[in-house]
């Protein structure tokens, strides 16, 4: 099991696939046709922070609304995903 997994996180190299499929995305599920499995498909997202999340945090500490930026996709990088085979697709650009 233990094995498994080391090979999994050798395996995947975010920047290669980066490299590979740079689609230009929204933050909104998109429909497109899979360039890997090409199969006509919805985008998966997974939402991730970047620096302009927490400094959107810190601006709103006096308002005690600084837990806002981490769950509103505003302030937050989406990166999209196949949800039929996985395969990274692309990242919004804000
Ligand atoms: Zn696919």
């Amino acid at each position: 099991m233990h094995r498994y997994r080391r090979c999994l996180c050798i395996g995947s190299d975010t920047k290669q696939e980066e490299l590979e499929y740079g689609f230009e995305v929204g933050k909104r599920p998109i429909l497109m046709t899979c360039p890997n499995c090409f199969n006509p498909q919805r985008t998966k997202i997974s939402y991730f922070s970047t620096n302009r999340t927490d400094i959107a945090a810190l601006c709103l500490i006096p308002f005690l609304l600084c837990w806002l930026p981490y769950c509103t996709p505003f302030f937050r990088r989406a990166r999209h995903y196949c949800s039929v085979c996985g395969i990274y697709i692309g990242t919004s650009r804000t």
